[in-house]
């Protein structure tokens, strides 16, 4: 099946291109020489707005993609001896190829379930006190995902009740903020509220799926934990030379609130893609939609039949079920003719 150039999927949210802020501020910056390695002004500068963003004091390091943050950022947060708890349908343990435990040398990822892709005080609690003798690989940071894989969101409180028994447990609290624009968006709340101020630690910012052409932002809010980290960065080939067209787009998205009007708007079109799914019979999202992600099982007929007109999407992250994603420039009109493909292949005989 022939898919057009411009036709937009739901496969994922870096699926779309770059928002016309973030390319107006890349083209901005690409004006003579400067000096590179990060000391520039636009990386000055974008660092400087992140804290703004913040409203505190952190360390800020601009990184190409997200495998990267997540696994440098955990690396500085533990030794090899130490492990990670995380949910077991987290990014770290399922995507990134081992890229956390080869960066830290070893330290090892405690995969634990938990409701609608969330952890629990509960669940942290009891795999860290089930074993406390050497031959356990001794727990050290827990990692959170914001918003989750499965597209729900962690409130403040809790957020919260989780970093308080992570601290009586001696554990850093890392998150994994790949879609923390839509979580922000979702929750309406400061951004210091879903991470500082509720005993986040670091914070693996996602640029990429908001609107950006490449790139995420390390934010260190201990920032006695960032010691070496440009070091970590170098080593890995993280440390863009030309670092001004890494840095230059994150202030044209966040200038003006950008990022949070289309974080908002990818969490409209996703309600509106599970509202108009939902009214189909026998379609059920499978967890609240409170981000930019829609999860739903569709009948074989039905998924094959979109597959057939052209339609991009996963079915094998998460929990099951088809994966529909929704991203900054994601149209009303797309979110309409995939529901009706979907209501026209749902009227047909099943054959399974
Ligand atoms: C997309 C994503 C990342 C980053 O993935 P990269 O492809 O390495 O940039 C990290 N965490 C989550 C939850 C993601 O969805």
């Amino acid at each position: 099946m022939i898919t057009k150039p411009t036709m937009q999927h739901f496969a994922s949210d870096n699926y779309a291109g770059i928002c016309p802020e973030a390319l107006a501020a890349l083209l901005a910056a690409n004006a003579g020489h400067v000096r590179s390695y990060g000391d520039d002004q636009w990386t000055l500068r974008a660092a400087d707005r992140l804290r703004e963003v913040f409203e505190t004091e952190c360390d800020v390091y601009f990184v190409f993609n997200g495998t990267a943050a997540n696994s440098l950022a955990l690396a500085a947060l533990c030794q090899s001896y130490h492990s990670v708890i995380c949910h077991q349908l987290a990014h770290v343990e399922t995507d990134e190829c081992g890229a956390p435990e080869f960066f830290s040398n070893g330290a090892k990822l405690l995969a634990l379930a938990g409701e609608e892709g969330k952890l629990t005080p509960a669940v942290i609690e009891e795999a860290v006190t089930r074993r406390s003798d050497i031959h356990y690989p001794k727990p050290k940071v827990v990692t959170l995902t914001q918003a989750s894989e499965v597209g729900t969101v962690y409130r403040p409180d809790e957020l919260r009740a989780i970093t308080t028994t992570a601290r009586e447990l001696g554990l850093r609290v890392h998150m994994d903020g790949a879609r923390f624009a839509n979580a922000v968006a979702s929750l309406g709340v400061a951004p210091a509220e879903l991470t500082w101020r509720a005993g986040v630690d670091v914070l693996c910012f996602g640029g990429t799926k908001m609107g950006l052409p490449i790139g995420e932002a390390v934010v260190f809010f201990d920032r006695r934990l960032a010691e070496d980290f440009a070091y970590r960065c170098k080593q890995a080939g993280q440390l863009a030379s030309k670092m001004r067209y890494l840095s230059a787009p994150w202030l044209g998205i966040l200038e003006n609130d950008s990022w949070l009007r289309h974080a908002a708007h990818a969490n409209a079109m996703a309600r509106q893609l599970a509202s108009g799914l939902a009214k189909i019979a026998g379609l059920q999202t499978l967890f609240p939609v409170d981000a930019n992600g829609v999860f739903v099982h569709l009948p074989r007929v039905v998924e094959q039949g979109l597959r057939e007109r052209g339609w991009l999407f996963y079915t094998f992250i998460g929990a099951g079920g088809a994966r529909l994603m929704c991203g900054w420039d994601t149209a009303p009109e797309t979110v309409d003719r995939f529901l009706d493909d979907v209501r026209a292949l749902s009227a047909l005989p099943a054959s399974s």
